[in-house]
């Protein structure tokens, strides 16, 4: 458990991130709450000459809200997340990460980054059709985040990028259900739901259901999206669309659960999660 000899530079602004960065090359990474790279290197799966550590960079903390969204900077932690019950969805889906210490440590950029189809996080962004900013040697670049997963561990970030900053649209009137199943308390989802919804005369709005767990990066439950829309929002309506919550899934199998298993806790989880957003449990 003892990871390979890597060079160390702390640094105290973005731009200097980028340059250390650029001067490490594609063997330098970033190093945020270090909760995730850190046990890659132990592991020895992950073996970077030179860590840039950004846990000084004040200008990437904090949540601000401004014109219905917010803000997040990419050092904010999980813990600061949980506690700030303005953010709703990401709120609760913060709370159920891991356990305080890993939620002292762990940042949003730190995860998204990451790009592991078990977090938390990204099945909420999704949902949310957020987005996040990179700044690199070329300047800064806003990038969906439907567009920023692009397969396991694998984003569309660039290796001299630094991501500085999460976009939420603040998702007034919608309420929200987030389910996650995990083996034991505090574990990675197998599977994870989130869940938004907004209801008019008792007519679904609009709708948007992210799934964690469920491929190699977190997806849009689309097929029961478009079930829901415009429908009443019903316990029976909510049960037939939850049905097609595996369409354009590949869950991948591990020790904890076969692919087929995954799919029947995607059916029964989006249920769940749909009926706690549409008030119904
Ligand atoms: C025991 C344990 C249990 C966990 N359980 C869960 C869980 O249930 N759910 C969950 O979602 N997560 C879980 N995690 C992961 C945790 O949330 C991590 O903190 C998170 O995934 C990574 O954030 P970090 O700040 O620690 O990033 P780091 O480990 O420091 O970095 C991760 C990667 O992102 C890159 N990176 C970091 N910041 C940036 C940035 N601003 N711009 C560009 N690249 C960047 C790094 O170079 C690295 O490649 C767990 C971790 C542990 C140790």
């Amino acid at each position: 458990m003892i990871p390979p000899e890597f060079d160390y530079t702390r640094v105290s602004s973005v731009d200097e991130a980028i340059s250390a960065l650029t001067d490490g090359g594609e063997d330098a990474k970033l190093l945020a709450g270090g909760h995730s790279l850190v046990p890659l290197m132990k592991l020895r799966l992950a073996a970077p000459g030179l860590l840039v550590d950004i846990g000084g960079v004040e200008e990437l903390k904090g949540v601000q809200r401004s014109n219905g969204s917010f803000s997040i900077g990419a050092m904010t932690t999980h813990a600061t997340l949980q506690f700030d019950e303005q953010l709703g969805l990401l709120s609760v889906a913060a709370s159920e990460i891991a356990d305080q210490q890993v939620r002292n440590r762990g940042t949003i950029g730190g995860s998204i980054a990451h790009g592991d189809p078990a977090s938390d996080l990204p099945a909420v962004l999704l949902a949310a059709e957020a987005e996040v900013v990179a700044k690199g040697p070329n300047g800064e670049r806003t990038i969906p985040v439907a567009e920023l997963w692009q397969d396991y561990l694998t984003t569309s970030l660039a290796p001299d990028e630094v991501l500085t900053e999460i976009r939420v649209p603040a998702f007034e009137g919608y309420s929200h259900g987030y389910e996650k199943f995990t083996r034991r308390a505090e574990d990675w989802a197998m599977v994870g739901v989130a869940a938004l919804v907004s209801v008019r005369d008792g007519t679904c709005e609009d709708v948007r259901v992210g799934l964690t767990h469920m491929s190699s990066t977190a997806l849009r439950a689309s097929a029961v999206e478009d079930a829901l829309r415009g429908q009443p929002l019903d316990a029976e309506r909510i049960a037939q669309a939850a049905e097609l919550a595996t369409e354009g899934t590949e869950p991948p199998a591990d020790l904890n659960a076969s692919a087929d298993y995954k799919r029947h806790l995607a059916r029964v989880l989006t249920r769940r999660a749909l009926e706690k957003a549409a008030g119904l449990s």
